[in-house]
C-alpha cells in the first residue's frame, strides 16, 4: 500500500516537475501591446510558447500594419481585455528549429501572415484552407490559441514569434526584406479573389480602396494583363493609380466621375474599410459574367436581398473573401518575389509613440501606401 503511494506521490512530483519545466522554457519576448485604457500602444514584455518539435523561431525584421490591426484595436477599446500585441505581417529569420521541422533551418527567411495554427485535419484544412478550419484556426492575435491552453495570440509587433512550421511562409533570400512583410496580409488577401475569379488578360476591372490592400491588388491584376480602373475617395493618390499603370483614377467623391459605369466590369474588389455602399459597385459588373470580391470589413455594410434582387444587380457574383491558404500564400510570394511585386512602403522605428502616429495616419489616408515597423530598431 505505502509503495503504491510512494509511486503517485512520485508521479505526481515529476508531473509537476514537467509543467515546472514547460512554464521555465517558456521564451521571453518583447513589443508593443495595444491597451484598452488609453487606447494607446506600450513597450510589452511577454512570453511565447516554448518551441514545439514542429515549430520554428522566428527573429522578426519587419511587421507591417494593416487596417485590419486598427479594427482589432477599436473592438479591443470598445469591450475591454488585455493588452495585445497587434500585427500579422511578419518577415524575419529563423533562429531556432524544432527537431520534426523539415521545411527550415536556421538562417533561412521566413514570413508569417494572419493564422499561426489549425486542426489540420477536417474538411478545410484537407484543401488547404486553413482560415476556416472547422475546429479552430488560430489568428495571429488576440484569438485564444486553441492548440496552447487557450493563451492569447500576440502578434507581429514584437521581437519574436514561435510558430508551426506549417504556417510559416518561405521568403526567398533574394526577396527585398522591408517591402515583404505586407505580401503576408495585403498581398494574399487579393491575390486569392483575383485568382479564384479567374481574371484574364483584356478584361474590365475595378479596385474600390486605393491602399494597403488596393495597390496589391492593382499590381497583380495589371501583371495579369487585365485593364484597372482604381476608385478611391480623395485626389492625393491620382497621380500615384496612374502612375502604377491604372487606366483611369476615380474620385467617389465628383460624382460626373461615377457616371457610364453601368454593366462595365468582369471583376471588381472592394477593399474599403468604412460603411458604403456595395449596391453602387455591383451594378458596375458585366451583366451575366462580372464578379465582385468583398474583402473589406466595416462594421455595418450590408446589402439588402431586395436591392440584389430587383436593381438589375441580377446575374452577377458577388462573394466575400478571407486571406488565403498557407499553400497560396506560399505560390503568391513566390510570385510575387520573381516578377518584383512588392508594395510601396514607408519604414517607422519600433516605437509605441510611432506605432500610435502611423494608425492615426492610416485613418487620415496619409500613408503611401503600408507602413512597415523596423524591428531591429526596438530599444536603440
Ligand atoms: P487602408 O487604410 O490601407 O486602405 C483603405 C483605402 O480605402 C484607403 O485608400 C482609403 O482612403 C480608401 N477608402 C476609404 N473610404 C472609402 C470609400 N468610401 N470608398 C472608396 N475607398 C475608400 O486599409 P487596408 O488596405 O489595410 O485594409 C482595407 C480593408 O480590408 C480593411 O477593412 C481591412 O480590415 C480589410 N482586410 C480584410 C482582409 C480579409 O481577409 N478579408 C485581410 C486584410 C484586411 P483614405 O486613405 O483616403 O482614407
Ligand atoms: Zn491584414
Amino acid at each position: 500500500m505505502n509503495t503504491k503511494r510512494n509511486l503517485l506521490l512520485v508521479a505526481g512530483l515529476l508531473l509537476a516537475m514537467t509543467s515546472q519545466a514547460q512554464q521555465n522554457d517558456r521564451i521571453p519576448a518583447k513589443g508593443f501591446a495595444f491597451h484598452a485604457e488609453d487606447g494607446h500602444f506600450h513597450d510589452y514584455e511577454f512570453t511565447r510558447h516554448p518551441i514545439g518539435d514542429n515549430d520554428v523561431q522566428i527573429r522578426i525584421m519587419y511587421a507591417g500594419i494593416c487596417h485590419s490591426d486598427l479594427h482589432t484595436a477599436d473592438d479591443i477599446k470598445a469591450l475591454g481585455g488585455e493588452p495585445c500585441v497587434l500585427g500579422h505581417e511578419m518577415a524575419g529569420e529563423v533562429v531556432a528549429v524544432g527537431k520534426n521541422v523539415t521545411k527550415f533551418k536556421v538562417g533561412d527567411y521566413a514570413g508569417v501572415g494572419c493564422m499561426v495554427n489549425s486542426c489540420g485535419h477536417c474538411t478545410f484544412c484537407d484543401i488547404d484552407k486553413e482560415q476556416f478550419c472547422e475546429n479552430a484556426t488560430t489568428f495571429t492575435y488576440n484569438c485564444p490559441d486553441a492548440y496552447h491552453n487557450g493563451e492569447l495570440s500576440q502578434g507581429g509587433y514584437s521581437d519574436k514569434i514561435v510558430v508551426s512550421e506549417h504556417f510559416a511562409i518561405s521568403i526567398p533570400k533574394n526577396a527585398d526584406m522591408k517591402r515583404v512583410a505586407p505580401l503576408l496580409c495585403a498581398g494574399v488577401t487579393t491575390w486569392s479573389p483575383i485568382k479564384l475569379s479567374n481574371v484574364q488578360r483584356g478584361d474590365n476591372t475595378a479596385v474600390v480602396g486605393f491602399g494597403g490592400l488596393g495597390h496589391m491588388a492593382v499590381q497583380y491584376l495589371l501583371d495579369l494583363g487585365a485593364n484597372v480602373i482604381v476608385f478611391d475617395i480623395t485626389e492625393d493618390k491620382r497621380e500615384d493609380a496612374l502612375r502604377m499603370g491604372a487606366k483611369q483614377y476615380v474620385n467617389i467623391n465628383r460624382p460626373e466621375e461615377m457616371k457610364g459605369m453601368a454593366n462595365t466590369f468582369d471583376f471588381i474588389i472592394s477593399t474599403v474599410p468604412v460603411d458604403y455602399q456595395p449596391i453602387e459597385y455591383i451594378r458596375m459588373l458585366k451583366y451575366g459574367k462580372g464578379e465582385m470580391a468583398i474583402v473589406g470589413l466595416p462594421t455595418n455594410t450590408t446589402v439588402k436581398t431586395v436591392d440584389l434582387i430587383l436593381s438589375g444587380a441580377a446575374q452577377r457574383k458577388v462573394y466575400g473573401s478571407l486571406i488565403g491558404g498557407i499553400k497560396e500564400t506560399q505560390e503568391m510570394l513566390d510570385y510575387s518575389v520573381a516578377h518584383d511585386i512588392y508594395p510601396e512602403v514607408e519604414i517607422i522605428p519600433a516605437d509605441a509613440a510611432a506605432i500610435d502616429e502611423a494608425y492615426k495616419n492610416v485613418l487620415d489616408g496619409k500613408v503611401k501606401f503600408r507602413y512597415v515597423i523596423d524591428m531591429s530598431t526596438m530599444n536603440k
